[in-house]
């Protein structure tokens, strides 16, 4: 099965959830299956690779060895078990974008504007060093506040975000489009 197809096989949509008139796609099941969430992180992986930026950088292209990205962004909480798994099957670290008030050191804000609601996302001041190849991982884009938001809090500290993935995008909403420049890499769009 092509994995767009996995995944949107696997995946359960709740309607009004949190809220009358959202539907939401839960992507538990999806986690919860072994062969797609190898895929799945295997996938979120693979574009920064081929990232020209990461080829700068690096000096081949991401092949044999660089995946293209240095850190790992994971948004909290479920981009926490993607990002996690990303790194380490990539060999490198992974840096948790939180919500507010859950992290202890110095670190900096950016607000934004849920689907549903507002928040706020914090980052460790010292958790990208200037310079970083970066690559943000989220369970869904929806209107993009929540990457943006991520996007915005690496580059605030000099990192370089060098790829964008998400297992789902849903494309109505139009996160994509609010993302630019940067390019997302969905696993499955709808
Ligand atoms: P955005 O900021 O792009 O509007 O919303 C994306 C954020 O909200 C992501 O962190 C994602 O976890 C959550 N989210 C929004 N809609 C859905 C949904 O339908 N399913 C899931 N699993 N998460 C969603």
């Amino acid at each position: 099965l092509p994995l767009d197809e996995l995944i949107a096989s696997l995946t359960v949509d709740v309607p009004d959830y949190p809220e009358p008139g959202v539907l939401f796609r839960d992507l538990t099941p999806v986690f919860a299956d072994g062969v797609a969430f190898r895929r799945m992180v295997e996938g979120l992986a693979a574009p920064a690779a081929s990232d020209p930026r990461a080829a700068a950088v690096a000096g081949d292209g991401g092949v044999d060895g660089d995946p293209g990205f240095d850190v790992v962004v994971g948004v909290e909480a479920r981009g926490f078990l993607l990002a996690a798994a990303v790194a380490l099957a990539s060999g490198v670290g992974v840096v948790p974008v939180r919500k507010a008030g859950k992290l202890p050191r110095e670190r900096i804000a950016a607000d934004y504007a849920l689907e549903y609601g507002t928040a706020t996302l914090e980052l460790h001041a010292d958790s990208v060093r200037p310079g970083a190849r970066v690559l943000v991982v989220d369970d869904v884009l929806a209107t993009g506040g929540t990457l943006g938001a991520a996007i915005a809090l690496v580059e605030r500290l000099g990192g370089v975000v060098t790829a964008v993935s998400v297992v789902v995008e849903l494309a109505a909403l139009g996160g994509r489009v609010r993302l630019a420049p940067h390019t997302v890499h969905a696993l499955w769009t709808t």
